[in-house]
């Protein structure tokens, strides 16, 4: 479930469009893309871009969200985002725009000047006063100070001919020590990056890196920069910036093409969402030429049937590849992209190179009829080759996967016992969770492994285990492990169902589309959700405070009306009592607590549920703040 349906973006309505930006840039924010940069930002925001150039979405920086939760800090100045150009024509169109200003401000077009540093791909901060904050949404950002204290390396830059280690700059890793230590794990240097900058506890490879040195923060003033003036940058825009990059020892994705005239600066000004007088030129990755030897179908958990092309091993940038990514059924058929054909491949960054075009057409490619997994008859849907089975397998099977893996304290349930599982038609957690290991056997398991599959399945549930894993590891969509932690910390596991949009959205982290949906699908899988919590698995809850237990504990709450007190220290104080707060009174509610200008009906509706009504002074006497 936590798999996006994502539909070729020409296909989107623009609100459908937006809402993926968002989420994908999110997910990429917080070092779990779901889209790979390229995709999103040739064809999704090229898409909008196209589309709508007037877009509110385009004028905004978009949040990060590392290190919410811990305090806010307020940049002096905005930490923008920076523009960007694809090829030469976007540069020069931007080389235009500073000749105009330069005209409005009699500057002859020789003097004009420009500065070319790589573009680190990693994660924005700023570090000044002794603090290190993240980019946030350009405004504020959050104080991420701590990472250098747990071996964060801040390396100097310079300026004016002053060392200092201070100004915005990337945090990021080298791409050597990547690609060493690192590379077999994860997926990409800046994922590694944003997460354990943003994690509690670090991880035992965060913990290696910051020992070795290899987390540093860079601030651009001490990268290796050229200058040019527009002459050049009309003539090679690439080239220059080639050079650059090459020298560059970190992972970048292009580099920023800056105007050094102050008075053009000023002149060209800003955006809400970037500097007019600054472009990032985007490089493009690098690209190979390689044969298609078969295709490999996969039935996802989605149900699409997306194909892997199988290509004779060739060496691109320091990676021998062997698969391809083929996108879609559509994409495969139009282009004839059967065995024998060769085509243009590009890897950048990801450790799955993608399909750019094709060189020579090969035989057609064979479109299965049935699908891999189930056996169900196949049917392509617009550009996707979809299962039609009812309940196909292949997502039956992951999502099992997807509990056991998260979960984390079981062995022995992988793939090829999920498998012989799903065959002998168990389908379900409930199920699994009942099984003994006479069933086991009868499945064709050996005695002694039918022993030990049961002791696993009682392990998962008498060995501790965070109460955020257990409910990441149904595959709500959008409730990963970050969020699904940082949900427990305000709400109780066994109450979810009662969780409100308008409660959700006022926990950090959570934006309005998730605050949507989550809520909905949680209803949706509530009853097989519910049956496996009563399952009795030893949870540990991880507190953000201490619980004391009151007469309100377990007990559900609404604050309403104009209080003497301020509600949020209220709802806060309740719920450090133990108490479920919710935002609208409804059949499990056990008391409204009302402050001044409350609407009889309001009342009424609250009483004819069965809830008491009190006011905040009798409420303050019932939990013994006041006597
Ligand atoms: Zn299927």
């Amino acid at each position: 479930m936590s798999v996006p349906e994502i539909i070729p973006a020409p296909d989107m309505t623009t609100d459908e469009l937006v809402a993926l930006l968002t989420r994908a840039n999110e997910a990429y924010r917080t070092g779990n893309p779901i889209i790979d940069d390229d995709t999103f930002d040739h064809i999704y925001l090229a898409e909008l871009k196209k589309r709508e150039p007037e877009h509110p979405y385009l004028d905004q920086v978009q949040p990060d969200t590392v290190g919410a939760g811990s305090s806010k800090i307020r940049h002096t100045e905005p930490m923008l985002s920076t523009d960007k150009a694809y090829n030469q024509e976007e540069v020069t169109a931007f080389v235009v725009r500073v000749q105009k200003a330069a005209d409005a401000q009699e500057i002859p077009s020789a003097d004009i000047r420009f500065r070319i540093t790589p573009k680190l791909d990693g994660m924005a901060a700023r570090y000044s006063d002794g603090i290190l904050a993240t980019r946030g949404n350009g405004q504020l950002g959050n104080d991420i100070t701590r990472n250098i204290k747990r071996g964060l390396v801040m390396l100097e830059g310079e300026k004016a001919g002053v060392r200092e280690n201070t100004g915005v700059g990337e945090i990021v890793i080298p791409e050597q020590y990547f690609n060493d230590v690192l590379a077999d794990s994860f997926s990409h240097p800046r994922n590694f990056v944003t997460g354990l900058i943003g994690a509690d506890n670090l991880s035992e490879e965060a913990k290696e890196a910051m020992q070795d040195g290899a987390v540093q923060f860079v601030p651009y003033s001490g990268l290796k920069a050229s200058e040019c003036d527009v002459e050049d940058l009309l003539a090679d825009a690439e080239g220059l910036c080639e050079k650059i990059e090459k020298a560059c020892i970190y992972p970048l994705d292009g580099s920023v093409i800056d105007v050094l005239n102050l008075e053009l600066r000023i002149e060209m000004g800003a955006t809400n969402h970037h500097h007019n007088w600054q472009i990032a030129k985007k490089s493009k990755g690098v690209t190979a030429v390689a044969e298609i030897e078969g295709i490999t179908w996969r039935t996802g958990r989605t149900r699409r049937i997306t194909p892997v092309l199988n290509v004779k091993t060739i060496n691109l940038s320091g990676a021998d590849i062997s698969n391809v990514t083929g996108h879609n059924a559509g994409n495969v058929k139009n282009l004839n992209v059967g065995v024998g054909a060769h085509i243009e491949i590009v890897r950048s960054g990801e450790v799955i190179p993608k399909l750019l075009g094709v060189v020579k057409p090969g035989k057609d490619a064979d479109i299965p009829d049935l699908c891999p997994a189930c056996k169900a008859p196949a049917k392509m849907e617009k550009d996707f080759l979809v299962c039609q089975g009812e309940t196909c397998v292949a997502q039956i099977e992951a999502q099992l996967q997807h509990f056991f893996n998260t979960l984390g304290n079981i062995d022995l349930f992988g793939p090829s016992t999920i498998n012989t599982l799903v065959e002998n038609d168990i389908r379900d957690l409930a199920a699994i969770y009942k099984l003994q290991a006479s069933d086991f056997e009868g499945m064709g398991f050996g005695p002694k492994q039918s022993t030990n599959l049961v002791a696993q399945l009682e392990r998962s549930r008498s060995e501790e285990v965070e109460d955020w894993r257990l409910l990441a590891a149904f595959g709500i969509h959008h409730l990963g492990k970050g969020d699904a932690k940082k949900l427990l910390a305000v709400y109780k596991l066994e109450a979810l169902d009662q969780l409100t949009s308008e409660q959700l959205i006022e926990i950090p982290g959570f934006g309005e589309i998730t605050a949507e949906s989550i809520p909905k699908s949680i209803a949706l899988h509530w009853l097989a959700m519910k049956t496996i919590i009563d399952l009795g698995f030893n949870l540990r809850k991880e507190e953000k405070f201490d619980v004391t237990e009151s007469v309100i504990t377990d007990q559900f709450i609404v604050f309403t009306g104009a209080m003497q007190s301020s509600r949020d220290d209220m709802k806060a104080a309740a719920q450090r009592l133990g108490a479920n707060v919710q935002s609208a009174v409804n059949k499990k509610t056990n008391y409204l607590v009302i402050g001044e200008k409350v609407g009889a009906k309001k009342i009424e509706k609250a009483e004819s549920l069965g809830t008491k009504v009190v006011t905040e002074a009798e409420y303050l006497v019932m939990i013994g703040a006041e006597s």
